[in-house]
């Protein structure tokens, strides 16, 4: 008997004893079951996430399994994602444990696609929200209506790929950006923290495509926006890694698209945090959320929001 995945976008329908398109999830007699668990663990800075203003310059345990619900040329992580690896036996409750006794103050799921193995975050959240602390997702976006419904009351912050346009997601991430698009746009109106990443490939990324990108992000009502660096890997190992000069030429391109906070990444460039309104420097270590010239707001979550 065929039994569906609600998981992600894809909703597979999974014949028994097979599994979905991830390769993670399987028909065990009727049920879903996912073959895999956390085999990645991590103490990283916040930042590495990438998120610049979610309670920086703090450290956030992070965790992975293997899978993805796509199948990006460009993985830059594709050893973890593609791979479809068990995982270790590693008591995870405990770390998380051990990591409030050190008050580090979040827990990422992170690395590969944790909506392929949400069934972790699901059991792992409740936890670490005892503890008091803030839950991050480092995803696709891909999100199944459920799967959304389900994750927005455990996930507190979400760092989420916006990788190009319909074309781009496509031909070489075997997806559709409409999923990404819209979970964008609920997660924020559902007040959460949302940051975006896109992976930028010279050759491929044009100023057309970030500029019809900013314009679907700016709708959706992003603020902070990671645009970072290719380097050669997976299926684009032959490509050359984008410069630091097309980085620096493109994001000046994009001044002025509406997205206050936008950042390099993988990058020596300069990520500086200005004052939208009045373009003062602001100190993202320590700042209480308003400029100190004009009173604006910044958006985030700032370390005296918590500590
Ligand atoms: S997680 Fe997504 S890709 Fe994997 S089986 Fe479920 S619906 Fe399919």
């Amino acid at each position: 008997m065929k039994t569906k995945c609600d998981f992600c976008f894809r909703r597979c329908s999974i014949e028994e004893g097979k599994t979905g398109w991830c390769r993670v999830r399987e028909n065990d007699s009727g049920t879903i079951v996912s073959r895999n668990c956390i085999s990645a663990i991590a103490l990283d800075p916040i930042e590495k996430k990438p998120l610049y203003h979610f309670l920086p310059g703090t450290k956030t345990l992070s965790f992975g399994a293997s899978g993805c619900s796509l199948s990006c040329d460009f993985c830059q992580n594709w050893e973890l994602s593609q791979q479809h690896e068990k995982g270790s036996n590693q008591d995870i409750m405990s770390l998380i444990d051990e990591a409030s006794a050190y008050s580090i103050p979040s827990v990422s799921f992170t690395y590969s696609e944790p909506l392929v193995w949400q069934d972790e975050i699901l059991e792992l959240s409740p936890h670490i929200k005892a503890h008091g602390m803030k839950t991050v997702m480092v995803t696709s976006g891909t999100f199944s209506e459920s799967s959304l419904l389900r994750l927005v009351p455990l996930i507190d912050a979400y760092n989420i790929d916006l990788k190009g346009d319909e074309d781009f997601y496509r031909t070489i991430c075997h997806g559709s950006i409409t999923p990404v698009i819209d979970s964008i746009g609920y997660l924020v109106r559902e007040g959460k923290h949302v940051e975006i990443t896109t992976l930028m490939i010279e050759g491929i990324h044009d100023a057309k495509m970030m500029l019809n990108i900013a314009r679907m992000l700016h709708d959706a009502g992003v603020s902070v926006w990671h645009i970072t660096r290719f380097f050669p890997a997976y299926k684009m190992s032959d490509r050359k890694a984008t410069s630091e000069s097309f980085l620096k030429a493109m994001i000046s391109e994009l001044h002025g698209c509406g997205i206050p906070y936008i950042y390099p990444g993988n990058s020596m460039l300069e990520a500086e945090t200005r004052c939208p309104r009045c373009n003062t420097v602001i100190n993202r270590y320590r700042t209480k959320g308003i400029c100190p010239e004009c009173g604006c707001r910044i958006y985030g979550v700032w370390n005296h929001d918590t500590f």
